[in-house]
Formats: C-alpha cells, sequence, structure tokens
C-alpha cells in the first residue's frame, strides 16, 4: 500500500518520494567502472565509423602494417604481435597451443580467479599443471618460482605462467624479479604472461624483461571494445612451436605471421577494430606512455587514499604490489557488495566491478583505467560514497582524501605556482 501511495507521491506532500526500481539512464553518462571493458573514448569510437573495406586489397594492408608495426610499441617489443578476432580468453588458448604440446608440464601460480581460469583451460588442454596454492591477496613470489625451478633438475617444466595483473584482486605480479629468478635457476622453461588487464596501464616491455609469449586483449587499457587477442611472441617460443604436437588452425602463429609479412590475414580479420586500434596507439603515443602509467598510478594512489579513509580494507596486502589499473576493496564481514553494487548501479548508474570466485559479495573492484581522469575518479568515488551511505556501511570521508590528494598532484600545478 505504502509502495503504492510513493508512486504518487507528488500529490502527497508528507510521503518521500519513491524512486522507481531501474532509473532510466538516458540522461548524462554511464559510469563504466569495471576493470573491464573499460570506457571507449569518442575519438575511438569515431574512428571506427568507418566502411569496411576489401580485406585483400591495398587500403587494408597499408592499415594492417601501420598497426601490426604500432602495436609492437604499446608492448615495447621488435617481435611479432599477433592479433586475433577473440577475446583474452582466446589469446590465452592460442598461448598454449602454439607453443606446448600434450602432457607438457607448466608452472602456474593461484593469484586469483583469472591465474585459476587459465590454469582450468590449460588442464582440460591436457597439460599438466603445477598449481602453486595462493590466498589471492599476494602476487607471485620470484623466490619461490627460483625454489621450484632449481627442484626441476631435469627440465620437466616447459613454461612458466603469470598474471600481471590479476583483476580479480588488484594484485601485480612483478615481472622482471620473476624473469631474473628463472634465469637464476638456470631454467629454459618459456616464460608466459597475461597483461590483459595491465598493458597501455602499467609499465610492461616484452622484449627487455624476456617474455617468450605476452597474452593481451582490446577492451582494457587499451581502451577499445572487446574483440581483439595479442600474443607477442618470442623468437624463442616460435622455435618451440615448431615442435608443438596441439592439433590447431586458427590459433597457429605461422600462417598469421607469414600473411602478416603483406599486411593481411589468412581470413577475414576484424577490420573496423583495427582501425580503432590504430587510433588507440596513436593517443597512447600522443600522450606519452610514460606519461599514461604516471597518470594510472596517480589514480590508484588516488583510490587507495579513498579506501584508508573510508576504513575499508585493500585486498592487497604488499604495497610493492598495488595494481594501478583497479582497486579491490574488501568490505567487513556483514557488509553485502553485491547489494552496495547493485545499489550504485540504480541509483547512480555506474557499474563496479564484482567479487569473482571466493570473493563474491565480500569484494568491490574499482577500475580506474583506460581512458579516465581526475573528474571522472572523482564522481567514481562520490558514487561509492554515496552508497556506502545508502547502504549503511560505517565509513569515513573517502573522497576528501582522494581529491586533496588529486588537488596537491595535478600535473600542472608546479607550473602554475612557478608563474604565481
Ligand atoms: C579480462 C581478463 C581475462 C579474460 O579476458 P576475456 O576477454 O574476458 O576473455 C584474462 N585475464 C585477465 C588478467 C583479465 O583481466
Amino acid at each position: 500500500m505504502s509502495a503504492i501511495i510513493g508512486q504518487f507521491s507528488h500529490y502527497v506532500f508528507d510521503v518521500p518520494l519513491k524512486v522507481p526500481q531501474k532509473m532510466p539512464s538516458t540522461s548524462g553518462r554511464h559510469f563504466l567502472q569495471i576493470p573491464g571493458p573499460t570506457n571507449v573514448p569518442d575519438r575511438i569510437l569515431r574512428a571506427m565509423d568507418l566502411p569496411t573495406i576489401d580485406h585483400r586489397g591495398p587500403a587494408f594492408s597499408e592499415l594492417a602494417l601501420g598497426v601490426l608495426d604500432g602495436i609492437k610499441t604499446i608492448f615495447k617489443t621488435s617481435e611479432p604481435v599477433v592479433i586475433y578476432g577473440s577475446s583474452g580468453t582466446g589469446a590465452w588458448e592460442a598461448a598454449l597451443v602454439n607453443a606446448l604440446s600434450p602432457g607438457d608440464r607448466v608452472l602456474m601460480f593461484e593469484t586469483g580467479w583469472f591465474a585459476s581460469l587459465w590454469r582450468e583451460m590449460a588442464t582440460r588442454l591436457g597439460l599438466e599443471v603445477e598449481f602453486v596454492p595462493g590466498d589471492w591477496r599476494h602476487g607471485v613470489d620470484p623466490s619461490e618460482v627460483e625454489r621450484l625451478l632449481l627442484a626441476d633438475s631435469q627440465h620437466g617444466t616447459k613454461a612458466v605462467l603469470v598474471v600481471h595483473n590479476e583483476t580479480s584482486t588488484g594484485v601485480t605480479s612483478r615481472i622482471p624479479e620473476i624473469r631474473a629468478a628463472i634465469d637464476r635457476a638456470g631454467h629454459p622453461a618459456l616464460f608466459m604472461v597475461d597483461t590483459i588487464s595491465s598493458l597501455a596501464s602499467m609499465d610492461y616491455r616484452h622484449d627487455e624483461w624476456g617474455v617468450d609469449v605476452t597474452v593481451g586483449g582490446s577492451q582494457k587499457g587499451l581502451m577499445l571494445p572487446p574483440g581483439l587477442g595479442f600474443n607477442a611472441v618470442s623468437a624463442k617460443a616460435r622455435e618451440a612451436a615448431k615442435r608443438s604436437k596441439f592439433g590447431k588452425s586458427y590459433w597457429a602463429w605461422s600462417e598469421i605471421i607469414q600473411a602478416n609479412k603483406s599486411g593481411f590475414w589468412p581470413y577475414t580479420p576484424a577490420t573496423n577494430m583495427l582501425y580503432g586500434l590504430r587510433e588507440a596507439i596513436n593517443m597512447l603515443h600522443e600522450e606519452g606512455l610514460e606519461a599514461v602509467f604516471a597518470r594510472h598510478a596517480r589514480f590508484a594512489e588516488a583510490t587507495r587514499r579513498a579506501v584508508n579513509a573510508w576504513g575499508l580494507e585493500l585486498l592487497c596486502l604488499q604495497p610493492l604490489q598495488y595494481s594501478n589499473s583497479l582497486t579491490a576493496v574488501l568490505l567487513r564481514e556483514h557488509d553485502d557488495a553485491d547489494q552496495l553494487r547493485a545499489t550504485i548501479l540504480e541509483n547512480f548508474d555506474m557499474s563496479l566491478g564484482t567479487g569473482l570466485g571466493r570473493l563474491k559479495g565480500r569484494v568491490f573492484r574499482i577500475g580506474h583505467l583506460g581512458d579516465f581522469n581526475d573528474l571522472m575518479l572523482a564522481g567514481t568515488l562520490c558514487g561509492v560514497q554515496m552508497g556506502l551511505e545508502m547502504q549503511a556501511i560505517r565509513h569515513g570521508d573517502g573522497v576528501s582524501a582522494a581529491l586533496d590528494y588529486l588537488a596537491s598532484t595535478a600535473p600542472r600545478r608546479s607550473s602554475e605556482l612557478v608563474r604565481a
């Protein structure tokens, strides 16, 4: 009865206005603050809004050669980067079936949900996975890598597989230190890294860090819609691929790399996604990759300050492993993270990341990567704080803590002060 009165509350002044269950989201922008897919900038959407061209014609080959060259600068490699029309998961599979053979032993680490999914895929494909258990609050421990590889004196382990940025937990594993651990053990295993939620938002160097296969996806730091998967492939991985006994066709690197040399694919590629990728690469270089990384680091620090001032807990326990592309926030025992997310979506039209797997209901994740600026972060944190208020989750003033940090570290602040 009161609900019915509520709906007509503009006639009854002492009854509070009842907000409809699902607010029409036709006004203003939706805040897509999940850690991927991320907000696609208008500039990229416009760049994709072109006629689809003949994928065997000269205009296509010019587009493809430019993009295939440009994407290497993002992975920081001089090796080929294979681009698939696929999700990130497809690129995971491509990495495994090209470089390995059924029955091969691989070393993986339980850093969270995505590492667990990649492990499940490896198992289903017939690889023998040694899965190092983890608490979903720490990254890969390089000394553990060294210890396990030293113990493998027969070199039965064919690959070490690591998720760089564990998107389910906001924990980053330190790739150069893991490379150094493999080298200290003098072990010949291939090194494969999933950078799906770190590429183009956190420092990453395929060649310098001695990675053999780097797996990427289009819909996170690259600011594109979902739909492209990437494998950056070292000479050692291409050599290993020649001995691979997995059956494969669509994923096979060799035919694609061969066709790519003249700017083509063995099949119809995702032409309009490549227009978008060309624009994304241009945007990243206009800002400068180092500036892109610094921007993400600053947003991550502001977000952590908000979490601390709210009196909530960061899921990541090690400051050296804090992710710069997302923050996972742990609620207190009896507070429901999914209820909080639903309240924020219904009232403020903002999507936040859910708690995955064993973190369901306990954690929500704030994506602060891709096409994102200070006021978008401020709006995001305001939405979270209003949600905490509405859900009666005890909290301090995280927004003020973040705004103070953003104002005092604004990139152009120092030059303005000098002039004043
Ligand atoms: C998003 C993500 C994936 C899965 O990518 P899909 O495009 O959803 O298949 C895998 N690994 C990590 C680290 C991710 O963030």
